[in-house]
């Protein structure tokens, strides 16, 4: 069968190794290994300045690291995947090569707390001025971003926050600009939701969440599409040409990805690969109940609100609908009456466990405005609208009706 003509839930189970395993293992082994060994200075040289393929050092490329990033690249179509030890190394590292002192990054404050951090703390101090506006008001964005503007960011559903940006017409601006849009697509897995279909030029996954399986691992994935044209790029003009995917894929790959060493480890490499071969199954259930979970628990006395992009009525049901189909992810808000309502609530839950995380395999609750983003000041929060009547709920494989039960024993 020709393998262009194949699915992407087949290719994922199926892409080949780059070379056939001395034994014939079918699952790729893990290459516990550092260095790489030569024939000869000819070949060493070739290999270390990139004239021949050979892995030369673990911390630049590893074979079981590699296929998983080859499998990425099978299933979403990329035209290359750069595999981190986490999400938020996938960012910074995005971020280190395409920004620079002077330049700005229109983004939303609605941001995962770290990367928020990450954009209003630790790259500002490099001279990389954050641009926070509302993404989903086109004017507003077309006012913030000028010639210094190297990306605009988002995400592409926030959280607690739920918003949905219209990815399009984002995309239309940027394409205008000449800057790439680059969005965190973690909360919807790939198998349901194909970023550069809307005009994403970088996707970011922290592959901790549906990817890793069931919470095995930390990992991050960057994306790259070769749809942004790097010439208006002060960082990147100079690599356009080069032997690469794009300028982008080049600065990455070859300088900060090595030079910041977040590398992946074979390890979870391998772990990550199992766990890429059930992510549409595992998704579409988790998906599906999390949907009905959210329609079930709306009308419970005592939950005020609940907000999920999916349900019809939701501020953004349109966007989302056309971005995402009939659900948005496995996640869902709901408010409560107070602060002191909803720690009860998370103190009472039975199966549903009390951890931060997304898409593990199991329930999880958590109060973000008291965790993840409980050491950022209650104005911050405020402007960020991180509520203290929140509740998170991200929801695993578990049956409905379970689930439903603990939310209504919880509730009582
Ligand atoms: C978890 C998460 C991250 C960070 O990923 P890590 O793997 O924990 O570093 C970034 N963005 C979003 C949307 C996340 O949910």
């Amino acid at each position: 069968m020709e393998e262009k003509n194949l699915s992407p839930e087949t290719k994922i189970l199926h892409a080949p190794y780059p070379a056939r395993d001395a034994y014939g293992a079918l699952n790729m082994p893990v290459y516990h290994a550092v260095a790489y060994e030569f024939e000869t200075a000819a070949q060493m040289e070739r290999a270390f300045t990139g004239r021949s393929p050979e892995h030369v050092y673990s911390r630049v490329s590893n074979p079981t690291v590699q296929y998983f990033e080859n499998r990425v690249k099978a299933f979403t179509g990329a035209a290359d995947a750069i595999a981190f030890n986490s999400g938020m190394a996938a960012i910074a590292n995005t971020f280190v090569a395409i920004a620079h002192a002077g330049a700005n990054i229109v983004t939303s404050p609605h941001l995962f707390g770290n990367t928020y951090s990450l954009i209003a703390f630790t790259l500002k101090d490099f001279g990389v001025e954050p641009r926070f506006c509302d993404l989903t008001d086109l004017a507003a964005v077309e006012k913030n971003i000028d010639k210094n503007t190297c990306a605009v960011f988002l995400e592409v559903i926030t959280n607690p926050q739920m918003e949905v940006a219209d990815l399009r017409a984002l995309s239309e601006r940027c394409r205008k600009h000449g800057i790439p849009l680059v969005a965190d697509t973690t909360v919807v897995p790939f198998s349901a939701f194909h970023a550069a279909g809307f005009g994403v030029d970088i996707e970011i996954v922290s592959s901790t969440k549906y990817i890793s399986g069931g919470a095995t691992s930390l990992g991050g994935l960057t994306l790259d599409y070769a749809s942004c044209d790097w010439q208006h790029s002060p960082k990147l003009r100079s690599l356009v040409g080069q032997p690469a995917v794009s300028a982008f894929s080049c600065k990455i790959r070859r300088e900060i990805h090595r030079n910041l060493g977040a590398c992946m480890t074979p390890e979870v490499a391998a772990l990550q690969t199992t766990g890429l071969e059930t992510l549409a199954v595992r998704y579409e259930r988790a998906a599906r109940t999390c949907r009905a979970l959210a329609e079930k628990v709306q009308p419970l006395a005592g939950v005020c609100s609940v907000n999920y992009p999916a349900l019809p009525g939701h501020p953004f049901h349109a966007v989302s609908q056309r971005q995402f189909g009939d659900y948005a992810g496995a996640m869902f808000t709901f408010d409560v009456a107070s602060r002191e309502a909803a720690f009860r609530f998370i103190d009472r839950l039975q199966l549903i466990r009390r951890a931060t995380n997304l898409f593990d395999n199991k329930t999880l609750a958590i109060h973000p405005a008291s965790t993840i983003f409980g050491t950022f000041t209650e104005e911050l929060r405020q402007s960020m609208d991180v509520s203290q009547n929140t509740i998170r709920i991200s929801v695993g494989l578990e049956d409905t009706e379970d689930l439903y039960n603990d939310f209504k024993q919880a509730l009582g």
